[in-house]
This record gives C-alpha cells, sequence and structure tokens, in this order.
C-alpha cells in the first residue's frame, strides 16, 4: 500500500472515531469513506464507527462500481437491492471479505476525498421537523435538501440526480446533505474541512434551538422507587413467557410515538407499547404490527428490550435519542415521523436486519 493511502486510512480512522460518537450515531449507525481517483475506501456493514481500524475499511473499485448507475432500476424493490448486492459484490477488490455499507455508491458518487455520515440528534431535530427543509434553507444556504427517500440503491440514484442538478447550477458539488428522517453527509478535501463543517451546521443549529427555548439535553428523572430494575425485568419477562430477555430500564421521557429514522426502526421498532407489561398486552402489539414491541413504557419507567444486555441497552439508547430529536423538533414546527410506506420499506428491508444481527 502506498504510503499517502495508508496515512489517509489513519485520517479517516481518526474522523470515524471522532464522529462516531453517541452525540453523532447510536450502533452501527453512520457511516465514513476515503478515496482515491480509482479506489473507495468504506465502513463495513455491521461495524460501528468507534470501532473501525485502518484494516476494516472495505476496498471497492470505483470503476466497477460506477456500473450501478447505468443499470435501468427494476420496480420490485427486493429484485433493486438484490441487483445493488450483486454489483457491489463484483466491485470488491482482491481479498476483501467485508460486506460494504450499503451507503457506499452514494459515497462514491460525492467527488470529496473524505465523506463523513452521521445521524446526529442535533441534526434530526431539523430532518424529523415539519418545517425542516424550509429552516434548512434558510440556516445552510449552501447546502443540499433531500426529501425521505427509501435508502439504499433509491436513495443513491435519487442522490446522484440532485447532486448533478445542484453542480449544474452552482458549478461545484454540495460538501453537505442533508437527508429528511435520517442524517446528514459532509464531503471535503481534508480531515480539517470535516471537522469545520460539522462544528458550522452545530454552531447553527444550537443557536437556533436556543433561541426556540429548546433545550439540547434530555431530562430523565430518576425510576420510582418501586420499579427497580429487577422488578421491570420481571414482569417484562413473565408477559414475554420468555425467561432470558434483557432488559434496560430508565425514568420516564417523551418517548416518540411513531418512527423516526430508519435507525430508530432497525434498534428500537417504530412505536412503543404504552402499556403495563402483560401477556395481552403484547399479544395486541404482535397482532398489530407482526413483531413483538422493543420499547415499554408505563408507570414512570421506559424499558428497552433485547436478546442481550447490548440489544437492549442500544433499544434504550435510541429511545432517548427519539426522544430528544422529537424534542429538538420543536424548534421546527413540530416532529414529522416518517410515512406508513417508509416505515414498512425499512422493517422488511433484510440488509437492515443484517445490520442489526450484527449487534451482540
Ligand atoms: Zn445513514
Amino acid at each position: 500500500m502506498k504510503n499517502t493511502e495508508a496515512q489517509r486510512l489513519h485520517e479517516i480512522t481518526d474522523l470515524s472515531h471522532e464522529f462516531g460518537s453517541p452525540d453523532f450515531v447510536c450502533g452501527g449507525g453512520g457511516n465514513t469513506s476515503v478515496k482515491s481517483e480509482t479506489t473507495l475506501w468504506v465502513k463495513p456493514s455491521g461495524t460501528t464507527l468507534a470501532g473501525l481500524s485502518p484494516d476494516l475499511f472495505v476496498a471497492l473499485d470505483r470503476g466497477r462500481l460506477a456500473r450501478l448507475y447505468e443499470i435501468a432500476s427494476p420496480d420490485r424493490p427486493a429484485r433493486r437491492e438484490a441487483l445493488i448486492k450483486e454489483t457491489m459484490a463484483a466491485a470488491l477488490l482482491p481479498g476483501q471479505t467485508r460486506r460494504p455499507s450499503v451507503e457506499a455508491p452514494l459515497h462514491d458518487s460525492l467527488g470529496a476525498r473524505f465523506v463523513v455520515h452521521t445521524h446526529p440528534a442535533l441534526v434530526n431535530g431539523m430532518t424529523c421537523a415539519k418545517d425542516g427543509r424550509a429552516a434548512c434553507r434558510r440556516l445552510f444556504p449552501e447546502a443540499l435538501w433531500m426529501d425521505y427517500v427509501d435508502p439504499g440503491y433509491t436513495l443513491c440514484i435519487a442522490v446522484r440526480d440532485r447532486i448533478e442538478r445542484f453542480r449544474a447550477e452552482q458549478g461545484r458539488q454540495p460538501a453537505v446533505i442533508f437527508l429528511k428522517n435520517h442524517g446528514v453527509f459532509v464531503a471535503a478535501d481534508t480531515p480539517q474541512e470535516i471537522r469545520e463543517l460539522y462544528a458550522m451546521i452545530a454552531d447553527r443549529l444550537s443557536a437556533e434551538y436556543a433561541g426556540a427555548n429548546c433545550s439540547t439535553a434530555l431530562d430523565i428523572p430518576p425510576r420510582p422507587p418501586h420499579l427497580d430494575l429487577e422488578t421491570c425485568r420481571g414482569l417484562i419477562r413473565q408477559a414475554f413467557a420468555e425467561d432470558t430477555l434483557c432488559v434496560a430500564a430508565s425514568g420516564l421521557f417523551p418517548v416518540a410515538e411513531g418512527p423516526l429514522s430508519p435507525d430508530h426502526i432497525v434498534y428500537a421498532k417504530s412505536y412503543p407499547l404504552k402499556d403495563r407489561p402483560s401477556p395481552q398486552a403484547v399479544a395486541d402489539y404482535r397482532q398489530r404490527y407482526g413483531y413483538p414491541p422493543q420499547i415499554l413504557v408505563w408507570d414512570g419507567v421506559v424499558c428497552g428490550l433485547g436478546a442481550s444486555e447490548k440489544k437492549a441497552a442500544l433499544a434504550l439508547q435510541l429511545a432517548q435519542n427519539g426522544a430528544l430529536v422529537r424534542q429538538l423538533a420543536e424548534a421546527f414546527g413540530g416532529v414529522d415521523y416518517m410515512t406508513e410506506q417508509a416505515r414498512l420499506f425499512i422493517e422488511g428491508w433484510e440488509v437492515e436486519s443484517y445490520r442489526s444481527s450484527q449487534i451482540e
């Protein structure tokens, strides 16, 4: 490997760690990349930004990856996603065993050397708000706003199209792309510029939240004394008839009432169960959505559930993140949940369930 390549892989690793904290992403959310003329190194699917090292990045041949943009898009989503996987697999350079992030073609479409894509609550307060688009135009006139598009191939093609139009109008590619109900892409040729762009985004949004009297911290009161973790776990295991189910619990906060972003759905499901845990309440929820709940809210507690302690804690973390996003969205006309169609796409998306299954 050439020296400059090694140096750049170190730089993108540093950026991944810096923007891999809970302020920017939860679980395996977000992705980063660095590129040369011919190669794209991107975060593998099923890894976390904070856990990346230079050797983990997946190397793709950009020429072969570009074949994706020539394919006529099949109508059926399943066929479409299968096609993107095949083409991405064919673009892997020799010796690559990991699966590249599904957002790899989007990283390739941005010409800048470094791309850091995250889902900060600070940003999603705007992207998950009713007036998000108007606010974006006012606060970030130099950025690109994307209305909601299903992630994967569809998103990549839609963003490429918008980047082209942006370039035709402004003579340059956008450095910042906000995605409705999702997050932000930041692209620049140096790590320093990436940091400055993120700082600029945080400064402008923080000033806006302060002006709207909107706290950027979520206030979580203590759990009521009669509902300690042991008691919650007992009630939940009984209601689910599963004696190994793991539980994370916190005091009550205003849980989001619907799906905010793909990550919220993947790690905590689209809707909480707001009822005291009982076999009937769980059965009713399952009947309605086709899967068991992962967030339970009752009597002054919020519980995250999962097959492991890590998954339960992550579900609760997403619920808290969602509550903060909901709180921040008040500065921009109130929260705007994902549509039913968008929700169903994520719930049925194999790539996302792959990612969720990577969290042990
Ligand atoms: Zn994303």
